[in-house]
């Protein structure tokens, strides 16, 4: 069986390639064409998670699964926080043919959906960038959003004024953009056309009512039910768009501690990015409308980006 290492999806799989192949993904995912169950989480221990993911790009299309370890404290040691393996199997006789780098699929992919919502829903002429966090998301949403807005400047936060700076640096060596260290969250935010929360916070770090009218937020870094980045004024100020309507009410943390509340109901989610991408739903109505999508991240991005390093040769 072939497998495909980490450095070989860091080459082969740019933004360039990933952004149109997660459009195209979650449209699929939205249309019906994908099969998938909700994710299964075994706790291990505290900060310690193992997760299995199953899907098929379509009837008689590839299938496979994603199975991984979530280790939180793991960038403290020099690895990727998801470890793991993508199990590629193809349609005609049901053959396990690829298995590939887990880790570096889904760093690359996670932030290619961002970018993808994000150029739905952003205001055309969004150019301050704020990333909330400064991990390896942090790294990849930097990259991804940057392909489809014009950024003039960058913002970083991190809970360490140390790596917020060392982060700031790399990317304004490799974008060419002013990079910015916000001393906070709110300082931040409180300026930003868009906002990225890629953290491991298990409490909201930031509130609601500092996003400025017309602001878009990628709410990424809670990928089930317990942690929260964001408060409920995130959630409810915002025109709410989810990448899995199903997923986001059975597992979407800030979305549940909201309706939990009782400040909103399921039909809050205005639904999916895969609609508005197929035209069946309006993204952003107005110039100062606040906008959010909240990623948990799903098997068909990890599936359609492996089909297509495994079936293309490049
Ligand atoms: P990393 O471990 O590389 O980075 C985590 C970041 O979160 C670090 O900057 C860390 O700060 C920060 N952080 C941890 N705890 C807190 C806290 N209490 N308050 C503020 N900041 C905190 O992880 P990744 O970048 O790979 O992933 C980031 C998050 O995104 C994770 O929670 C991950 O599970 C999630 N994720 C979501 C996906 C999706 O599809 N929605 C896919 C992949 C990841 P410090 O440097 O100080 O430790």
């Amino acid at each position: 069986m072939r497998y495909i290492d980490r450095d070989e999806i860091a080459r082969r799989l740019t933004y360039d390639r990933c952004i149109p192949i997660v459009r195209e993904a979650m449209i699929a995912f939205s249309t019906g064409e994908t099969r998938q169950l909700l994710r299964s989480i075994l706790p291990l221990s505290e900060g310690r998670l193992f997760g299995v993911m199953p899907g098929a790009l379509g009837a008689h299309k590839a299938f496979g699964a994603k199975i991984l370890s979530v280790f939180k404290d793991n960038a403290a040691k020099g690895k990727q926080s998801h470890q793991g393996v993508v199990l590629l199997f193809e349609p005609d006789g049901g053959e396990p043919v690829c298995l590939l780098h887990a880790g570096e699929i889904t760093a690359i992919r996670t932030a290619a959906a961002s970018a993808v919502a994000t150029d739905a829903l952003a205001r055309k002429d969004a150019k301050r960038l704020t990333i909330l966090g400064t991990g390896e998301q942090a790294i990849t949403h930097a990259r991804a959003i940057s392909k489809v807005r014009k950024l003039e400047t960058l913002v970083f936060w991190g809970r360490s004024a140390e790596h917020a700076q060392r982060l700031a640096n790399k990317m304004h060596d490799e974008l060419g953009v002013e990079t910015v260290v916000a001393p906070t969250t709110r300082v931040a935010v409180v300026d930003a056309d868009i906002v990225c929360t890629v953290t491991s916070a298990v409490e909201s770090i930031m509130e609601g009512k500092w996003l400025r009218p017309g602001a878009h937020i990628n709410i990424v870094g809670s990928s089930y039910a317990g942690p929260v980045e964001v408060d409920n004024d995130t959630v409810t100020r915002a025109r709410f768009f989810v990448d899995s309507r199903e997923g986001v009410i059975a597992q979407g943390a800030e979305f549940l501690n909201a309706k939990k509340a009782g400040l909103i109901a399921d039909n809050h989610i205005v639904g999916e990015i895969g609609e508005v991408l197929a035209g069946k739903i309006e993204g952003r109505r107005a110039a100062d409308e606040i906008t959010a999508y909240k990623s948990l991240g799903h098997i068909v991005q990890d599936l359609a980006s492996a089909w297509a390093l495994y079936a293309q040769n490049d």
